[in-house]
């Protein structure tokens, strides 16, 4: 009984695992879940390829060591044989003469050491003759590679009646063994191969090349101290070729020439699977498929990694063909003919390991679920080790992968934060900017409230004098002209220091409770309009008390509505609108004059900032109103349009205003 008969074969070295999906996409039939940040195996799907094991540059997937099995029996009475994959002089190459490899093995304990490529030359000679026999028939998948055996069994059941049934090379040179030697000597196979330790029961235990080095390790058998012997009979001929690809084809002496085209040769995740789905569409359905899941036998798992392909190979036909020129053929002849009659059918039976594919509608979802809704966004690019987004959405549904697995999506999600981190840090400077502003406008204030003080004493002085002066001065008097002028520019001073007072006073208020509809109308009538100016107040307010310091808001409203009328200057609408939440009252102010422009509207709320000629605006409207608005706690913000090609121009300003003072909140 095979040890590893059903078992799992390969497994996953934990946290080893760096989720790269290499092996996802090396894995011919998606055998891999992705769990917990780790690429697992699901050993129900797996076919024991190895492909995993030797793709992966963490080591994080190994496979079933049964060496220990190999001790146990080496220990145990009976009778033990090993019989070696003829491609061992791939691997073991640092040995010159392949009788002291064979002394190793010997060394190690076993009574028989033979040639698996016995049991290939007789399989080669069984699938010859099936070739002839079945010359115009339709063709079949050959059964030497387990990896392939079990693909077709697990994932294309309905092809197993398609596979030849005729025992691998391993199994016939078993079952030529225990006829020659006894039923009940124990077999070990060596070679280079994982999936053959699950391949047939017949074979007490199957080992690769590199557990072998385990052994020798673990013997201290060296080389250097081994006497070299030869391999135990039956000898093998050419089936040694078998190892390189299309060497079953060559030793069963079947020439792939255009006469008889119809063998197909097919090695690698990619191209076997392709060739199986020709061949199960009827495309290929009269040809033979040679199919290796590897890229041929001495680039199996089982070897030692980082060896080299044409190397390995030169090596296989270079002692071919040392074995040829020195081969008894009469002996090999006559051990064929021995074993002429031996059984070597094998028969397959289907074993459905396929899963019921998720719904239209399921797969639609997790593709949206990773921005793919046109065909288009299939990008297919393969990142997530699936062939197309479509598998990838599949192995979703089916529980085996995840959307975070999806590169484009998450690169796209990544510009995303970016993007949002990068309005966050334009809010950030804005924020920072008011508080700039604000910084400026308490300076401002305290500047302001010196030089208006020490101003308004000798303003008063000035005005009183040059209007004494104005009122003594004769009709006719060319001073008279002068003094008005001096009178005129001294109330212009007085206007000016008067608004540096108010913004100055700010930085106290005089809360009380107040109508703001009331109040908004009385603010209306005291500013003086012209007639092509239509002034509307608007209000979805059910209840309008806050409470207002009644004299600064006052000049809130007014500026607001005079700047408002002086952007207006060919007529427009003024329109005010009040609205009231439980704890706000909003006060829109609108306009359809002019526009800000979009340079101006950062300066708006700066001091001495005004578009307005010499004598007419002072530029302390705003910031006053600014100042005002902080004070009651409320926000003020501002939006323009002074491009007619944008739509109708003008001005709105937002004033939200907390219902309740500080005090009272
Ligand atoms: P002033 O009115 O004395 O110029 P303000 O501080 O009230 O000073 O306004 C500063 C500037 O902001 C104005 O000169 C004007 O350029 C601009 N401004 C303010 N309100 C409006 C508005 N409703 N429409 C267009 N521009 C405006
Ligand atoms: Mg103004």
């Amino acid at each position: 009984m095979s040890t590893a008969y059903n078992n799992q074969l390969v497994f996953t070295q934990k946290d080893k695992c760096r989720v790269c999906y290499t092996c996802i996409r090396e894995c011919p039939v998606k055998a891999i879940r992705i769990v917990n940040g780790q690429a697992m195996v699901m050993n129900e799907r797996c076919i024991g390829c190895g492909n995993c094991v030797k793709v992966c540059s963490q080591n994080a997937k190994y496979f079933l060591d049964t060496k220990d099995y190999v001790n146990r029996l080496l220990e145990s009475d009976d009778k033990v044989a090993a019989i070696v994959a003829p491609s061992f002089p791939a691997e073991f190459n640092e040995i010159d003469d392949f009788k002291v490899f064979v002394g190793m093995i010997r060394a190690l304990g076993f009574d028989y050491v033979s040639e698996v490529s016995f049991g290939a030359d007789l399989v080669a000679k069984e699938y010859h003759k099936r070739h002839i026999e079945r010359k115009n028939q339709k063709g079949e998948i050959s059964s030497d590679c387990p990896a392939i055996v079990f693909y077709v069994k697990h994932y294309h059941p309905n092809l197993v009646a398609d596979l030849t049934p005729v025992a691998s090379p391993m199994v016939a040179m078993t079952r030529v063994m225990k006829k020659k030697y006894s039923d009940d000597l124990k077999i070990v196979f060596i070679g280079p191969c994982i999936a053959k330790k699950a391949e047939s029961q017949e074979v007490d235990v199957a080992i690769t090349f590199t557990e072998l080095r385990q052994l020798f390790r673990q013997q201290k058998i060296m080389s250097s101290m081994t006497d070299p012997t030869d391999f135990d009979p039956p000898k093998a001929g050419k089936g040694s070729v078998f190892p390189v690809s299309r060497g079953l084809l060559q030793a069963s002496g079947i020439r792939e020439d255009v006469s008889d085209g119809r063998i197909i040769v097919a090695e690698g995740r990619v191209n076997f699977r392709d060739a199986i789905k020709e061949f199960e569409n009827g495309l290929i359905r009269d040809h033979n498929l040679e199919l290796l899941c590897c890229e041929g036998c001495i680039m199996g798992p089982g070897m030692s990694k980082g060896g080299k392909r044409y190397a390995r190979r030169s090596r296989i036909t270079n002692y071919t063909y040392e074995k040829l020129r020195t081969l008894d053929e009469e002996q090999w002849q006559k051990d064929i003919d021995e074993f002429l009659e031996l059984d070597l059918s094998q028969e397959f039976m289907p074993e459905d390991r396929r899963f019921p594919a998720p719904s239209r509608e399921v797969i639609q979802k997790i593709l949206q679920s990773m921005g793919k809704y046109k065909l288009q966004d299939h990008l297919n690019c393969g990142a997530c080790g699936y062939d197309t987004c479509e598998d990838h959405a599949i192995a979703i549904a089916n529980g085996f992968a995840e959307v975070e697995m999806c590169l484009p999506h998450n690169i796209e999600k990544l510009h995303n934060l970016i993007e949002d981190l990068n309005i966050s840090n334009d809010k950030l400077a804005s924020a920072r900017e008011a508080l700039k502003q604000s910084e400026k406008l308490a300076h401002m204030g305290q500047l302001s409230a010196g030089i208006a003080h020490e101003l308004n004493n000798p303003l008063g002085v000035i005005t009183m004098y040059s209007n004494i002066l104005k009122e003594e001065a004769a009709e006719d008097d060319p001073v008279r002209e002068d003094l008005e002028l001096i009178v005129e520019q001294t109330a212009r001073c007085k206007k000016i220091v008067s608004g540096l007072l108010n913004f100055a006073r700010k930085n106290q208020v005089n809360p009380i409770e107040t109508d703001m509809v009331q109040f908004t109308e009385r603010s209306i009538a005291s500013i003086i309009h012209p007639d092509n100016i239509a002034v509307k107040l608007t209000k979805e307010i059910d209840n309008p008390i806050a409470e207002i310091d009644q004299d600064q808001f006052m000049q809130v409203l007014t500026n607001l509505e005079k700047n408002a009328v002086e952007a207006m200057p060919d007529g427009g609408t003024l329109s005010i609108h009040l609205e009231g939440s439980q704890n706000e009252v909003q006060i829109k102010i609108s306009d359809t004059g002019t526009g800000i422009s979009k340079e101006n509207m950062e300066k708006i709320f700066t001091p001495f900032f005004t578009t307005k000629g010499v004598g007419k605006g002072t530029g302390l409207g705003l910031p006053l109103i600014y100042g005002i608005v902080k004070m009651h706690r409320g926000k003020i913000s501002v939006t323009s349009n002074n491009d007619p090609e944008k739509g109708q121009t003008g001005t709105h300003f937002h004033i939200s205003l907390p219902r309740k003072s500080e005090q009272n909140a």
